[in-house]
């Protein structure tokens, strides 16, 4: 994660005395918020043509999916490259390719 951008999330809540509302499952119930604003844009559609709120309500959703990790103190990097690495495990390529089947109907 870059260090740059952490701190900046951290001092936007900080500046504002916000860290006190940042508990987990208040944070964990904003990002199912935001990600359901980000649907929205897909509502009746197959696909959206507001691209600038796409961005938008994706960003909600990754700031509110950090301040989750760092709520915990997780290394974000480490923990997509961790579950990746299940992934991987889960979905190896000679059964997965091109099959939308869950890893357990295989
Ligand atoms: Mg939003």
């Amino acid at each position: 994660m870059n260090q740059d951008i952490l701190n900046k999330i951290r001092n936007f809540s900080k500046e504002r005395d916000w860290d006190q509302f940042h508990s987990g499952e208040n944070l964990a119930k904003a990002l199912i918020i935001e990600a359901a604003e980000l649907l929205e844009l897909y509502q009746w559609k197959q696909e959206t043509e507001k691209v600038q709120e796409l961005k938008e309500e994706l960003a909600d959703v990754f700031l509110y999916a950090i301040m989750i990790a760092d709520c915990y103190g997780f290394e974000i990097d480490k923990i997509i490259m961790e579950k990746l690495k299940k992934n991987e495990e889960k979905y190896p390529v000679k059964k997965a390719y091109g099959n939308s089947k869950k890893y357990n109907e295989y």
